[in-house]
């Protein structure tokens, strides 16, 4: 059965169509700018390539246009949309309502919406994929996959905030955990790799990407994770600033004039390592090329982003009682060797050593940590679209 995976944001959408049982990727892209102009990317693993600026003024029209690219006679990969077996959804926030995935019907999409709140923008933009989807294949089951849903298994004293309690119980506010669909991935095969009964392991997942989180997963179960209530906590990320002190905001509200929709701004799109390196880049390549060429503040934000995983693994050690496994995953986990070296040299006192051949290597699953280490450390490639697509066949 083919599956179409669909990530819809407010002014994009990426799809991927997998064939579940070979799960290799048919053909997948982006359409970008929907509703401002409109960029088409499409490209087949028939080696057809499609770019081009169209108009797409809304996203039922982004997806019709992914549906022809699919059918079309010349570039697509499948004769007629019958082909299409389902359509997974990732959504990004089920609140306490999901911690599973569920096949869609009308009560779940108002539950969705119930969520809206929690993730004002992307939620909306999920429903909005989702709708367009179900006017267009009317008759193809859809599944939603969350990204908090994996976290779900976190006990209150992981996922509550010395707030008021008041503020749980009238707003659910509490942590909720993202990239969960990857944490839950990486884990399962991180335990496959290196022989562990995942029933009985102790993992930390790194998916260190553009936004990037930390996850303790005990006995294959999520039981605490760096993101919040938003993506906005935890880690230092490309442009999200991670954990600070609350009062920081009232110091620059009123240092500053701002108010707090600017200051949200700022510690969402400009913080990071961009912010950290003077607004050089939120890119890692760039930042290390800066920093080999003597730029400082390039340096210092590599060094305050490896300090704070190695910190978070400190305290999933602790939270779990030790460690079996730490894998590495996302686009700095898997390609950046030397932020791997950075956070893997704070980690002597598990008797982990760095193997420096492997580390330098990139591909597939990889052993980086020695022989001899008591810890193993991998990088372990993620895959969400593939995860979203096996959730999907499992449920319909
Ligand atoms: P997201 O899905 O959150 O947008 P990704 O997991 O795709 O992010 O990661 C993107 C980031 O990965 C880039 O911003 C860049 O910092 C980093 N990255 C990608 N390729 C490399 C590379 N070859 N070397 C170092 N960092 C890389």
């Amino acid at each position: 059965m083919n599956v179409l995976v669909i990530n819809c944001g407010s002014s994009s959408l990426k799809y991927q169509l997998i064939n579940a049982d070979s799960e290799k990727a048919l053909a997948s892209g982006i359409c970008e700018r929907i509703g401002i102009d409109g960029k088409f990317k499409y490209k087949s693993n028939t080696g057809a390539k499609v770019e081009k600026e169209v108009t797409m003024e809304t996203h039922e029209t982004a997806i019709k246009m992914v549906l022809d690219a699919l059918i079309d006679p010349e570039n697509g990969v499948i004769k007629s949309l019958d082909e299409i077996g389902a359509v997974g959804h990732r959504v990004v926030h089920g609140g306490e309502k999901f911690a599973h995935s569920v096949v869609i019907n009308d009560e779940v999409v108002k539950a969705i919406e119930e969520c809206n709140d929690l993730a004002p923008l992307h939620n909306p933009a999920n429903l909005i994929g989702i709708n367009a989807c179900k006017a267009l294949m009317p008759n193809v089951p859809m599944v939603a996959v969350f990204d908090t849903a994996f976290h779900q298994t976190m006990p209150a004293k992981a996922y509550l905030y010395g707030l008021p309690s008041e503020y749980y119980d009238k707003y659910k506010i509490r942590r909720y955990g993202f990239h969960g669909t990857s944490h839950s991935f990486v884990s399962k095969r991180m335990a496959e790799f290196v022989g562990l009964d995942i029933n009985n392991s102790k993992i930390i997942v790194c998916h260190l990407g553009n936004g990037a989180s930390v996850s303790a997963v005990l006995n294959g179960k999520s039981i605490d994770t760096s993101m919040g209530l938003t993506p906005l906590e935890g880690l230092l990320m490309g442009t999200r600033s991670g954990d600070l002190d609350p009062a920081i905001i009232e110091f620059i509200a009123n240092k500053e004039g701002k108010n707090i929709s600017e200051i949200m701004t700022i510690l969402n799109k400009e913080s990071g390592v961009q912010g950290l390196s003077g607004g050089l880049s939120s890119d890692f390549r760039d930042l290390t090329t800066a920093s080999e060429e003597g730029n400082v503040l390039a340096t210092q934000a590599l060094a305050v982003f490896s300090y704070r995983v190695a910190k978070y693994i400190g305290a999933y050690v602790a939270a779990m009682n030790g460690v079996d496994a730490i894998a590495f995953t996302a686009g700095i986990g898997e390609n950046d060797d030397l932020v791997r070296a950075a956070v893997v040299s704070y980690l002597g006192y598990l008797g982990v050593t760095l193997d420096k051949e492997n580390n330098s290597k990139r591909g597939d699953d990889i052993l980086i940590s020695t022989p001899d280490s008591k810890v193993k450390v991998a990088i372990i490639p993620t895959n969400e679209e593939l995860a979203i697509a096996r959730e999907t066949v499992a449920l319909i």
